[in-house]
């Protein structure tokens, strides 16, 4: 058995669903399961709905029309969908008449665009010769706590899953399971979702769970490439990566994996494809447990905008202890989280990436320390094998001095995959580009 992943941009329209059913065709008899995201921006619209219906107004006409015109299109009975949309619109409704908006109400709202998806996706298989059978997460055994927006799955999933799946995975069963990414229930029966681009975890899960042969997640680039293409020339794919790599390419901005659905992959070392829907012969990017062989000194660039560079500074901390944990408390305090620290006796600078106001935080720090906050700072990132850290940053640096980039911060951690940079979100791009050339050539 394998998984089969497609997100949201994969099943936007009528004619990227065709597209995927003959890829899905195409791997049947590896008998997959798969699993989709909601068509499109649908899990972005049906949010702007509910802030909307708080306002008193319920207007779905955008996923409407979208899901309606793609059906028609593929030739498909509405039906199961038509329902879903009226249960949407009365569930607009009661918001708009309380103007209120749980966690609990939002996930069960943006569970509509992942329920329809796999509806349009399995009636457009059976409709035309491959049995399909579609499942909301929580009939395949999909139960989470209750943290609505950012659940995690409880421990027993691992022996539920195959207890809904097994069937299939035997041969017993031969209607491809066409299941929804992202979302869950909880022991109470609410629905739950697993947080933003949650669905890679959903496929990862019930690849780990089913010990299948290998999870597929297919894009419209060729896998892992060594950089952002629209920032960068000269990308190319990667041929492998390993969970702790790919883990970070996430965290730090690249479009790959949700960081958490590395996890589930770990316990049997379940192999993950990013596979390119547009290239399917591309054998695409591999990520693995460990390096097959010799591991590569970098792997990737990437750049995330939006951080917000702190610097605090104090004479006082000179050999105090708890100083450290007393500035720290205050980001705990004002719950913003940190991403990045760089200290030295007396100072420590930090990077945080947050819209929130800073005001309370910046006037309790002042108290005992002087702070510096710099705005439109941008984390570049090597993705790289750091037992090489001095040779790829004499490197690194001989040509950013060349360009004359001035790093304003920079950190590597002891056991970490990587090397990060704070520059200006003006100049990121560039650095990239020049940290790419000399990497991987121009
Ligand atoms: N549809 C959800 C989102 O857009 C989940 C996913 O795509 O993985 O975040
Ligand atoms: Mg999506």
């Amino acid at each position: 058995m394998i998984v089969m992943k497609f997100g949201g941009s994969s099943v936007a329209n009528a004619e990227r669903i065709k597209h995927v059913a003959s890829i899905i065709k195409a791997y049947a008899d590896q008998r997959p399961a798969v699993v989709l995201s909601a068509m499109g921006d649908t899990t972005d619209y049906l949010l702007e709905a509910a802030e909307t219906a708080l306002h008193g107004t319920v207007d779905i006409s955008n996923v409407e029309k979208l899901h309606r015109d793609t059906a028609k299109e593929l030739g498909v009975e509405i039906e199961p969908i038509n329902s879903l949309l009226e249960e949407l619109k009365f569930l607009l409704t009661g918001i708009s008449m309380l103007h209120e908006l749980t966690k609990r109400t939002r996930d069960y709202l943006v569970s509509f665009g992942e329920r329809m998806s796999v509806r349009m996706m399995s009636a457009y298989l059976n409709a035309n010769g491959t049995a399909a059978q579609f499942y909301d997460a929580w009939d395949v055994g999909f139960v989470s706590d209750s943290n609505f927006m950012s659940a995690e799955l409880l421990d027993e999933v691992w022996k539920t899953i195959p207890e809904h799946l097994g069937d299939f995975a035997s041969g017993k069963d031969n209607r491809i399971p066409i299941i929804t990414g992202f979302i869950a229930k909880d022991k109470n029966g609410y629905i739950t979702t697993l947080g933003r681009g949650g669905s890679d975890l959903t496929a990862t899960m019930i690849g780990s769970a089913m010990q299948a042969k290998e999870v597929q997640t297919w894009k419209d680039v060729d896998g892992i490439l060594t950089a952002d293409p629209r920032a960068v020339k000269n990308v190319h794919s990667v041929p492998e990566v390993t969970y702790d790599e790919a883990a970070e390419l996430a965290y730090y901005g690249a479009q790959v994996l949700h960081p958490r659905s590395m996890n589930p992959c770990r316990v049997h070392k379940t192999p993950v494809r990013v596979k390119n829907s547009y290239n399917i012969e591309s054998p695409g990017s591999l990520i693995v447990a460990e390096h097959s062989g010799e591991k590569p000194p970098v792997t990737a660039i990437t750049s995330k905008k939006g951080a917000t560079l702190i610097d605090v500074v104090s004479t006082r901390m000179l050999g105090q202890p708890g100083f450290m944990a007393h500035v720290f408390n205050q980001f705990l305090k004002w719950e913003i989280s940190i991403d990045m620290i760089a200290t030295s006796e007396v100072s420590v600078s930090l990077t945080i990436n947050t819209d929130k106001s800073l005001d309370g935080l910046k006037e309790d720090l002042q108290r005992y320390a002087s702070i510096d906050i710099k705005q439109n700072k941008s984390i570049v990132t090597i993705i790289c094998d750091v037992a090489r850290s001095s040779e790829i940053l004499e490197a690194a640096f001989d040509a950013l001095l060349r360009e004359k980039i001035n790093v304003q911060m920079i950190s590597q951690g002891a056991s970490k995959v990587n090397i990060s940079m704070i520059v200006d979100d003006s100049e990121a791009s560039r650095v990239v580009q020049i940290l790419h050339d000399e990497f991987f050539g121009a």
